[in-house]
């Protein structure tokens, strides 16, 4: 069982940042407003993510660790299943197997918290009382201390660090509703307050993108036949802002998808003489069954099923901003 995790940790848990956006995540699906984060020297040392989201109940604590654990992989030479295995319901468990995890949580109706851990040769999973509040805590210490060819690949903490900012960058950029810290060896290094008005969002978008993208940025809406783009886009000829930001969302998740990219560009040739970078924060939501996410979920592709009629939109979408931008 061991085996199977580290192999599917090898897959997806690439370095402290990937540790960090798989926390996030399983703290937004369980409709955590307030999450906290400590790194320690990059994320090598520790990785510690407390919400306050709906918990999970003692009964679950042990399973969440050891889920779709198989013994279908029993051996290095098993590769037809070892290419097979995905990381949907098993981020915990791949993520415990390459660390020292605890996973501490108490559902609010639940009268005392939980923790459990995996412990001894076997992996077994341990339980005991806790103290803690409404919520869940998860505390990674010594990532890859096991694997040390992984450990080995670390960068520097202050590049691992970089990282992790970065994805919660990309995660507070399309959760406004969710209120985010981040510390690194016990000090404040963001603080993403609630964002519930058009006025704090606008907020956030200059704390993430710099004052000069969210003042310059001209504001994106467009519907057609159930697709919708929203978002910001830098005019012509500002490049006061800083290079790089270029977000986009399909469905509330981060993609570096070629055709939407393309689209973008080509609505910037279109209207503009010039051939800049350009910077921009878009959403595109459609319907699930339109786009396929499922592509390789860690590497940001998507598969549209109608995609000339997508990409045509987007370029359609973002020519009026742009057209005023360039006038
Ligand atoms: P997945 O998210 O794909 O289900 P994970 O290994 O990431 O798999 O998490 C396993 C399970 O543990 C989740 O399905 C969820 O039930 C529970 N879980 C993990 N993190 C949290 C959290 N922060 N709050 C509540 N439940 C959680
Ligand atoms: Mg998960």
């Amino acid at each position: 069982i061991s085996l199977a995790n580290q192999i599917a940790a090898g897959e997806v848990v690439e370095r402290p940042a990937s540790v960090v956006k798989e926390l996030i995540e399983n703290s937004i699906d369980a409709g955590a407003t307030q999450i906290e984060i400590d790194i320690e020297q990059g994320g090598a040392k520790r990785i510690r993510l407390r919400d306050n989201g709906a918990g999970i109940v003692q009964d679950e604590l042990a399973l969440a660790l050891s889920r779709h654990a198989t013994s279908k992989i029993s051996s290095l030479d098993d590769l037809e299943a070892i290419q097979s295995l995905g990381f949907r319901g098993e981020a915990l468990a791949s993520i415990s197997s390459v660390s020292r995890l605890r996973l501490t949580s108490k559902p609010p109706a639940q009268e005392t918290a939980w923790q459990a851990w995996v412990e001894g040769r076997d992996m077994e999973v341990q339980t005991s009382p806790a103290a803690h509040p409404d919520g869940t805590t998860v505390d990674v210490v010594d990532l890859f201390y096991n694997t040390p060819a992984r450990r080995k690949f670390l960068r520097t903490a202050k590049t691992e660090f970089s990282h992790i900012d970065e994805v919660i960058r990309r995660i507070a950029l399309v959760r406004f509703d969710v209120a985010l810290t981040l510390r690194h060896n016990q000090k404040e290094v963001r603080q993403y307050r609630r964002a519930d008005s058009d006025s704090a969002r606008q907020q956030r978008l200059a704390q993430i993108c710099g004052k000069a993208f969210a003042a310059e940025a001209l504001q994106v809406k467009a519907e057609h036949d159930q697709v919708q783009l929203r978002g910001w886009i830098a005019p012509a000829a500002s490049c006061r802002h800083q290079s790089d930001i270029q977000y986009l969302y399909v469905n509330g998740r981060m993609m570096r998808d070629r055709l939407l990219l393309h689209a973008v560009r080509q609505a910037y040739a279109d209207t503009l003489a010039e051939d800049r970078s350009p910077s921009f924060v878009l959403y595109l939501e459609l319907p699930a069954i339109d786009v396929d996410v499922n592509v390789h979920p860690a590497k940001h592709e998507v598969r549209f099923h109608r995609a000339r009629q997508i990409h045509d939109f987007v370029v359609q979408a973002l020519r009026p901003a742009l057209v005023q931008s360039a006038s």
